[in-house]
Order: C-alpha cells, then sequence, then structure tokens
C-alpha cells in the first residue's frame, strides 16, 4: 500500500515531528564513526526547511533501557548534523521534559531542533500511549523517515501517530519502501538472494520466504556451518547453533520441493584459530578437520557465486560471506561486492542491507555501483520476510 509522502504535505509554516534514525556507530570515546545515516536523513530535513517548516527531530541511539547514560547521549549527533546542514541545531536536554516543551514551543520557520535520546525513557520501547501523547504536542504534523526504526512498535514509531491526522513519509523512507518494494514484489528475474553472517536466528524466516520469491539463494557465512551439521559432516571448530537445527532441517527438506534453488558452499577456508594471522588451507566442506574452524567460502564457491550474482538482474545481499573484518578472511565478501556491482552496472537491481555488509561495500569503495544500500539491516530483513513493518503500516494510506 503506497503511503503519503512530503509531496502530500502542506508544511509551510507548520512545525514538524519528524522521527529519524541517528543509531550512528560510536567509537570507545563517542566519536562518530559514520554518518551515512544523518546525510540519509538530509533530503527531508532540508526539503522542510526550504518549504518554510521548523522541524523537531527525535531518534534513539544504542540500546540505555530506560536509564539516561552520557555516553549515549544525542548532543554530538546534533553537532554534527548542525555541521551538515551548515546551520545551527537547537538541542533539548529531555524528550518529553521543561526543555523540550520550551525549545520547541519557541522554534521558528526554518529552525532545527533535537530532542535527547528517546531511549532515555522505558516509555519509548513500551510504546507507552502517554508518552507518545506527550512527544506528539512538539509538532503539528509528523514526518516518519527512521527506515531502520520501522520493524519496531514503538512511541515514536507507532504510538505518536494517534496525535496527527497524517503521517506522511520522508523522502529516505520512500526510497527504502520503493527499492525493497520492487524486490519483493515484481523483481526483475532472475532474481539472486544472498545472505551471510555468524547468527541463523532472525534469518531463518527470511531464508524461509526469500526461498519462495528469489530464483537463486547464496548462503555463506557462519551460519553455514549448522547446514553442513545438518548434512553430517564434521564441522570441526566452526560456529554451530545448536537451537537452530530443528529449523535448519526443516528448511533444507523445503528447497525440495521449492521454485529457488539453494546453493550452499562447496569449498570453505579454514584458519587454525581464529585471527588474522591464522594458518589457513580452503578444502571441500566436507573435509573440515577438528580443532580447525570455517572463516570464509574457498576459491570454488567464490567462482560460482560470482556467476550467479553476475547473471542476476535482482539482487538482494545481507550479512558478510565470511570474516571480513580480518582480511584474511575477507576474499569471499569481496567477490561478492565487485560481482554484485558488476551486475549493477549491466543493468540489475542492487540493494544492500545489514551495517556489516554496508561496511564492506564501503570498504571496498564500489557502494556507489550499487542501486540503493539501505539503512536498515533488521527492518530491511524483516521486509523480505514478508512481515509488515508497524512504523510503515502507522503511516497515512495515499
Ligand atoms: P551477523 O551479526 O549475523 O550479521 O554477522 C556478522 C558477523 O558475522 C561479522 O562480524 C562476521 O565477522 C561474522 N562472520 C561471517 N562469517 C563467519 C564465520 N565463518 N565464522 C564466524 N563469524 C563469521
Amino acid at each position: 500500500m503506497k503511503k503519503m509522502g512530503l509531496g502530500q504535505l502542506e508544511a509551510r509554516g507548520r512545525q514538524v515531528l519528524m522521527r529519524v534514525d541517528f543509531n550512528v556507530p560510536l567509537d570507545p570515546d563517542g566519536n562518530i564513526t559514520d554518518d551515512t545515516r544523518l546525510r540519509a536523513a538530509l533530503p527531508t530535513i532540508r526539503h522542510l526547511l526550504d518549504v518554510g517548516a521548523s522541524v523537531v527531530l527525535m531518534s534513539h541511539l544504542g540500546r540505555p533501557k530506560g536509564q539516561v547514560v552520557p555516553s549515549m547521549s544525542l548532543k554530538p549527533v546534533a553537532e554534527r548534523l548542525a555541521g551538515l546542514l551548515e546551520g545551527p541545531v537547537l538541542f533539548a536536554t529531555d524528550t518529553v521534559g521543561d526543555d523540550a516543551k520550551r525549545l520547541a514551543a519557541a522554534l521558528e520557520p526554518g529552525q532545527v531542533l533535537m530532542l535527547e535520546n528517546l531511549r532515555f525513557d522505558a516509555a519509548e520501547t513500551r510504546n507507552d500511549p502517554q508518552f507518545a501523547a506527550e512527544l506528539a504536542t512538539l509538532g503539528d504534523c509528523y514526518v516518519n523517515d527512521a527506515f531502520g526504526a520501522a520493524h519496531r512498535a514503538h512511541a515514536s514509531t507507532v504510538g505518536v501517530g494517534a496525535g496527527f491526522n497524517i503521517r506522511c513519509a520522508g523522502f529516505l523512507m520512500e526510497k527504502e519502501l520503493e527499492n525493497l518494494g520492487r524486490l519483493m514484489f515484481e523483481p526483475a528475474r532472475p532474481f539472486v538472494a544472498v545472505l551471510g553472517g555468524a547468527k541463523i536466528q532472525g534469518k531463518v524466516e527470511v531464508i524461509d520466504q526469500l526461498l519462495d520469491r528469489v530464483d537463486t539463494l547464496l548462503l555463506g557465512g557462519g551460519m553455514i556451518f549448522n547446514f553442513f551439521r545438518v548434512q553430517g559432516f564434521n564441522v570441526g571448530d566452526s560456529l554451530v547453533d545448536e537451537a537452530s537445527l530443528d529449523i535448519v532441517r526443516a528448511i533444507l527438506d523445503k528447497v525440495t520441493g521449492a521454485r529457488a534453488e539453494l546453493i550452499l558452499p562447496i569449498d570453505v577456508k579454514i584458519g587454525d584459530s581464529f585471527s588474522n594471522e591464522a594458518a589457513t588451507r580452503d578444502v571441500e566442506v566436507t573435509a573440515i578437520p577438528d580443532h580447525w574452524q570455517g572463516l570464509d567460502i574457498g576459491p570454488r564457491t567464490i567462482a560460482r557465486f560470482e556467476d550467479v550474482i553476475r547473471s542476476a538482474r535482482s539482487i538482494f545481499w545481507n550479512g558478510p560471506l565470511g570474516v571480513f573484518e580480518m582480511p584474511t578472511f575477507a576474499l569471499g565478501t569481496e567477490a561478492v561486492a565487485r560481482a554484485v556491482a558488476e551486475a549493477t552496472d549491466g543493468g540489475a537491481l542492487s540493494v544492500i542491507g545489514g551495517g556489516d555488509s554496508v561496511a564492506a561495500i564501503n570498504k571496498t569503495g564500489l557502494a556507489h555501483r550499487i542501486s540503493h544500500i539501505s539503512t536498515g539491516g533488521g527492518a530491511s530483513l524483516e521486509f523480505m520476510a514478508g512481515r509488515a513493518l508497524p512504523g510503515v503500516l502507522a503511516l497515512t494510506d495515499a
């Protein structure tokens, strides 16, 4: 269902309460290491300021669990945003307290106010109606541009909507839904999905759904060893999540009748320890010795995956194929990144989601050759798992 966008919002002279996803990565000293999420929200903020609205921004940062945690303050984020906007950003030291209310009441058209971390109050994640109603008093219309938080039914993404007649998607939210929607509902074929990462938890439903939608599903990363374990191979010290083995068995059963082809690695790069300096070998997946662990896909698998990806017309990729943080085990992820970029050059629609795959694509310098890099790892996976996102459902239908 198409949602109302900024084109349908008469924002001139009004105060827009806007949910953004400024949950940026910080280094141990509290410096922002990647401001992609701030940059991604700039078009919406600039548009609203240009048409003569005032903007109250609200976001979460990290998981302070309802406590005020100074290292998770949004103040440095507001300062970085001011730099990107080349203009002042006012900052409220609370969310629905006196400071926020006072600053919001005095805000003039063309001014931006950023609230403190929503999750300093447990009422946010509880979707508490009272907290949501108080947030709603800070603006007279509502825009949600926080795709990365859309899979959560929280006060700022869902509850707050009760206070507004019209709840609009921002430009970023629209772009995310458009690209993921094209993959989900009208993909050009062949449609290839690549899933990696360490955790199988949370990906099982995505795998299950994708098997009904894609032509080929390529699996890599730490999660594959669950499959090899179920198939009866020795996996040495590789990652195995015992609790997921039954579901993995069910997936393998489903594949037999599925339209999609599931391709598991045929060889892996193993290390004798979890270290960049480990001794390594490339072995068949059936020949992993004791005390070794699989940390990347092997060269024959890389060649196979490259072939499949290069001939795709639609691509969804989430999760690294190996421990890409260590150069020794980054070859599979880098090869996949290159193949996705090449397919995109040839006209394929490519969507990459998830912090790690985005970091990987940034590291290879190929980001500009990808159709769409999603700002929401979890949200994009839930979307591809066929689940309705509460933050999207809460927006007004166009
Ligand atoms: P996830 O949080 O599930 O998306 O997993 C991302 C992490 O998976 C990254 O930090 C990778 O280093 C890690 N990873 C990928 N492949 C493997 C592997 N074969 N063994 C252990 N960790 C892996």
